[in-house]
This record gives structure tokens, sequence and C-alpha cells, in this order.
């Protein structure tokens, strides 16, 4: 397996002061870091004085590091990230690649590109699809479904699936998408209404717009990856009971429905 700069590592060591990026940090921890070291200015994070933990950016009271689970998986994820999407306490790559360890984040610029994203797109081992709404690509490179996981082993050379998520505002990833000249090539995966809203259903989700692990999550589900889209969703949702809790001060319920979800599927692994 090749390992470019950009691969998630996943460890929850921390390092030994306690503070800043964890050792063997994940590629949105790494990309956070080095986001940092090029600020002018410090970046200050809505309840950044509250003493987060530099591994799931929550206060020490509300950590979930104990709970993160890790699913072996087939298909990766490339996340291209708007220029201060991995410093956000709330955005969702960064619980990616707490549980894919075949994640990679690169930060997204007009004028420049990662010479480890090319390599990456250009790796044999990997299929790449662009993950955008279809309505906006020329029907011919729009795929809304994936070959059958069976035709993936035997055809296309057994290449693996890596889904490009643009992780931004809507804003930014259309710029993304279209002056990305390096994406141009690659087939764009539409994710389909019918899939949409069985997901929303499932979910109780009504809200327009998913957030980029949702969307991962229905990516490893077209995969045939039901395990990892259903620990995405439950990781995502555990995480978000921790996050409200604090920013509403809410009592958390450490016995919640997502937490005994998380668990179940953590059991089922065994
Ligand atoms: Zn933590």
């Amino acid at each position: 397996m090749s390992a470019a700069p950009g691969r998630s590592q996943a460890s929850s060591h921390r390092s030994p002061r306690g503070e800043g990026t964890p050792v063997n940090a994940h590629a949105v921890s790494r990309l956070r870091t080095a986001r940092l070291a090029v600020s002018s200015k410090p970046y200050v994070a809505r309840g950044s004085g509250l003493g987060r933990c530099p591994c799931c950016r929550l206060v020490a009271s509300h950590c979930i590091c104990a709970l993160r689970p890790q699913v072996p998986t087939r298909a990766g994820v490339c996340l291209i990230m708007g220029d201060i999407e991995a410093l956000k306490p709330s955005n969702t790559g960064w619980l990616i690649a707490d549980v894919v360890a075949d994640t990679w984040a690169f930060g997204w610029a007009r004028t420049a590109v990662d010479p480890a994203l090319l390599a990456l797109l250009a790796d044999p081992q990997w299929q790449p699809y662009v993950v955008f709404p279809g309505d906006y690509v020329e029907p011919g490179r729009v795929l809304t479904a994936l070959p059958p996981a069976e035709d993936q082993e035997a055809g296309q050379g057994g290449k693996r699936p890596l889904f490009i998520l643009l992780d931004g505002t809507w804003s930014e990833a259309r710029k993304m998408f279209r002056k990305s000249p390096y994406l141009d090539r690659l087939p764009v995966l539409s994710l389909h209404p019918e899939q949409v809203s069985n997901y929303r259903l499932r979910r109780s989700t009504h809200e327009h717009h998913f957030c980029t692990s949702e969307v991962a999550a229905l990516c490893f589900e077209l995969a045939g990856e039901q395990r990892a889209a259903d620990t995405l969703a439950a990781w995502l949702d555990v995480f978000t009971d921790h996050y409200l809790s604090i920013r509403q001060q809410l009592p958390l319920d450490w016995a919640s429905e997502p937490h005994q979800r998380l668990q179940a599927l953590a059991m089922t692994a065994r």
C-alpha cells in the first residue's frame, strides 16, 4: 500500500506535553497543524479557551476518544478542504479520518496543487471519483452508482474506490470543482435522490445539506460497505451529542441512542 504524506495515521496518543498535535495524528489533524503554522494571526475557534482534547476537539469532560471506532475499508477518502475548514471544531471531515484509516486531506488553493495529491490520484490501486451533484456536470462524466463489489475486484484491474470529497462551503466546493484542472478527467459520482431520501428517512434528517461525513457514509453505502457507512453515521451522531451538550450546556447522556448504536456496531465487529 502506498503511503502518501497526506495519509491518515490513526492514533489517539497525545503528545508528551498533552497539548498541540497528537502523535501519529490523522490526516485532517495534520492539515490543521500545517494550516495553523502558516496563519499570520491566531485562529480563535468558538470555545477555544475551554481546554479541548487535541484528538477529538471536545472539552476533556466530553472527550470521545475512548469510544472512537475504526473500520477496515476497501474504499478510501480524499478530502480537499477549503481554507479554514480543518481549523473548525465542527468540521466533520475530521470524523471520517477518525474512522477510515485510508483518508487523505489536502488544503485547496486555486494556484497550486500538492504533488502528493496528484500522486494519489495517479496511484493505480485507486479509482478516484469526485463526489459532486450531477446537475452541474456534463452528463457523460456522471455516475450514480458504482460497479458491484465483485466486478470491482475482477474488472478495472481490481481498483479500490477513492471518494474525493470537496469539504467546504457550497460556494467553496463549486470553486474547487471548477478550478481544479486535475479533477477534470475524473468521473463524477452524483448521489441520487432516492438514495438520499432513504438515508434521510432512516436517520430522520431533514436538513437540506449533508455534512461531509454524511456524504462519506452514503458513498460507503454505494460501495457496498454498510458497516463503514453505519459506523460513520453513529460516530457523527455521538460527536454531535457531545458537541451540542457543550455548546448548549445540556447534560450529557453517555447511554443515549447514538452511544448504544456505536457500541452495538463495535460489538458486531468482534
Ligand atoms: Zn478526545
